[in-house]
């Protein structure tokens, strides 16, 4: 029997859907993005993308936009609530970069979704599509089918 091309359904287009969709797709496996909203919108706020999670994003090529778009910190202090006193500075910049390899930036959400955004192409996006069930085909056909989606 010919062997079946892996075909991945992902449910929802956000910042986790979007890396393992432009991810499986490097590897060469086809996936289909299902997204219930029926836009991208710049929501949220600033998000940490820590060094570990950097490395990820510059194999995705993504690493020289976001160092444009994101803010590199100098350092993460903690303080005291009532005096201010500073009780822990955490050296980032380019401390944490020589110790792990990558820097740590601050960007909106918005900017890194966008960037996810670009590295899939829209046409394996589908907007407006909500999954509201999933069944487990009998042995021998797809091991599981979405069932159903509404608009
Ligand atoms: C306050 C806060 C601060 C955070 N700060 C950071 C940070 O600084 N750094 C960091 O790395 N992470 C941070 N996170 C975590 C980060 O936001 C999440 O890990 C990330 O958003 C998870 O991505 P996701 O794609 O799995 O989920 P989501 O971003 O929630 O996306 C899920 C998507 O699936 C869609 N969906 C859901 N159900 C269905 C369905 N049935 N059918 C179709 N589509 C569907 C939704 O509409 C949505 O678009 C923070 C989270 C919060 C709440």
């Amino acid at each position: 029997m010919a062997k079946r091309k892996l075909s991945v359904a992902i449910i929802g287009a956000g910042m986790g859907g979007l890396t393992v969709a432009a991810t499986l797709r490097r590897v060469g496996i086809e996936v289909q993005v299902y997204e219930q909203a029926s836009k991208f919108a710049r929501i949220g706020a600033g998000i940490q993308q820590s060094s570990n999670a950097i490395k990820v994003l510059r194999l995705l090529g993504l690493e020289a936009h976001l160092r444009r778009v994101a803010f590199e910190p100098r350092a993460w202090l903690n303080r005291e609530w009532d005096t201010g006193t500073p009780t822990n500075e955490f050296l980032l910049g380019s401390d944490i970069e020589e110790r792990f390899g990558a820097p740590y930036l601050l960007m909106h959400r918005g900017d890194l979704h966008a960037a996810l955004a670009s590295i899939v192409p829209s046409e394996i996006i589908h907007l407006n599509k909500q999954v509201v069930g999933l069944t487990t085909a009998p042995s021998g056909g797809d091991p599981t089918v979405i069932s159903s989606f509404t608009t």
